[in-house]
């Protein structure tokens, strides 16, 4: 793992972002925890164009991300072991841990929301040292770190996609995170909500708090919903816990 501090910049500095117990902080994981979208950096990494044509129309609302995913990953040809080997090339916030152990001392309880795929999530959140758990945050359990998203199954035929957190109520996700937001919200005084992208701007919106980057704050930013920037977990410790 490397060093979480070393080059930051801008971190907004706001008290009453203070976390604390009753806290709840949905975090997305592709651009966010990942320094780049995982997908699209291994499309990218084999040359796959095509992948961009099923995004631009996800983004323009004509697909949803189910479709977008599974025609995507379908352009994927690697044998399994290759394409992780990928996956374990690419960066990750090393201030993320760090994030979640300084939140969650100060009462504040991290659920990751992310419609992208397991079998690279997963595997990279082990890389930084966490313990994956399915289901809803548990409060007085700090052992793992609560996580949903959609399944793959990575086979010699292929990438098998599949979506058990499909909301019939949301026609764009494959997981709706803000599904997961109104779900868990009664539970929680504050909803704080970080991310990068076109998936996070509908539970961005109904959030109290958010930490936007690129595409997502952009996104805010055109529709009037306030935020907060950032670039990396770091800037996240400095406003929040600090
Ligand atoms: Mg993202
Ligand atoms: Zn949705």
């Amino acid at each position: 793992m490397g060093d979480c501090r070393d080059n930051n910049t801008n971190a907004t500095q706001t008290a009453d972002v203070q976390l604390r117990s009753g806290d709840l902080v949905m975090s997305d994981f592709d651009g966010t925890v990942t320094l780049v979208d995982t997908g699209l950096a291994v499309f990218e990494a084999l040359k796959l164009a095509k992948a961009w044509y099923w995004e631009d129309l996800w983004r323009a609302g004509e697909i949803d991300s189910m479709r977008c995913l599974t025609e995507q990953w379908a352009l994927v040809k690697l044998p399994p072991e290759e394409l992780l080997e990928l996956i374990d090339s690419l960066a990750l916030d090393e201030c993320f841990p760090e994030f979640v152990r300084r939140a969650r001392a100060a009462g504040a309880q991290v659920v990751i929301v992310s419609d992208g795929l397991d079998f690279y999530l997963d595997r990279m959140l082990e890389r930084l040292g966490f313990v994956i758990c399915a289901g809803d945050p548990q409060p007085d359990d700090d052992s793992c770190l609560a996580r949903f998203v959609n399944h793959a199954a990575l086979t010699d035929e292929g990438i098998e996609i599949s979506f058990p957190h499909r909301n019939e109520d949301c026609d764009l996700c494959g997981n709706c995170k803000t599904a997961h937001l109104e779900r868990l919200r009664g539970s929680y005084q504050r909803i704080i909500y970080i991310g990068d992208g076109y998936s996070d701007k509908c539970a961005a919106e109904h959030a109290d708090v958010v930490f936007a980057k690129h595409n997502l704050a952009r996104l805010l930013a055109e529709r009037d919903v306030p935020y907060l920037s950032f670039e990396s977990f770091d800037d996240i410790i400095k406003a929040t816990l600090e």
